[in-house]
């Protein structure tokens, strides 16, 4: 078996299996399935989340990862951002309701806030920040959104967090109405991924000539 290259500062499954997807004969000499790790099978510890911005949050977790494990670390940071509540939930939206990752409580919550706000000011958008970093600290992130808006109740239940309320820009569904494949295709996070590619490319080959 290979050493492992690439270490996802996550130990979300669904992650680890869409990164491995995403990079698969992208980088000549890269076996994904041995190679790219995640953070519990790295021996990673926790970060602490206390940056301010998505992109912040997604730096630190990538550079701390790295520097702990010595391997090139990726790290995402997401959220909602609603434009009539300036940009709120934000990095606020795993505990918006004030509990971490309660999402009835956060959809109740924001379906409340915006009781009265007609379907044309709704607007918002899915926002995911990923960031690389190599061990000696060099780091880029690379941001991905799905604008949408965010529909009066719940339908659908697929997905996760906010996915029954939003509707992507151009859809007549819910995102939990979508097909893990289909939410894949277009989501924030394949998105900033996607960005970040040619820069995982580059790093992860010099890593493997380098021996
Ligand atoms: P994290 O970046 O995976 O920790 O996500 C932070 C929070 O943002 C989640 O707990 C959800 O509330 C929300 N969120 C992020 N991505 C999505 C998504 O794809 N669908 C629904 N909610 C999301």
């Amino acid at each position: 078996m290979s050493a492992p290259v690439l270490v996802l500062a996550s130990s979300n499954q669904g992650k680890l299996r869409e990164l491995r997807e995403l990079l698969r004969d992208q980088v000549p000499g890269l076996d994904v399935d041995t190679q790219v790790i995640d953070a519990a099978t790295a021996g990673a510890g926790d970060v602490v989340e206390d940056a301010v911005t998505f992109q912040g949050n997604a730096l630190k977790k990538a550079r701390e990862i790295a520097a702990s494990t010595g391997l090139i670390a990726l790290a995402d940071d997401s959220g909602i951002s609603v434009d009539v509540l300036g940009g709120a939930p934000g990095i606020f939206s795993a505990r918006w309701a004030g509990r971490h990752g309660d999402d009835e409580a956060n959809i109740d919550l924001l379906l409340a806030q915006l009781g009265d706000i007609a379907t044309e000011h709704r607007s918002a958008a899915f926002i995911c920040a990923a960031a690389i970093a190599s061990p000696d600290g060099q780091a880029h992130v690379e941001l991905g959104t799905l604008p949408g808006i965010l529909r009066t109740e719940r339908s659908g239940d697929g997905g996760f967090g906010y996915d029954p309320i939003f509707q992507p820009s151009g859809s007549d569904r819910s995102l939990a109405e979508y097909s893990a494949a289909e939410k894949n295709a277009i989501s924030h996070r394949a998105r900033a991924f996607a960005a970040l590619l040619p820069q995982i490319v580059e790093r992860v080959t010099a890593q493997l000539s380098a021996g």
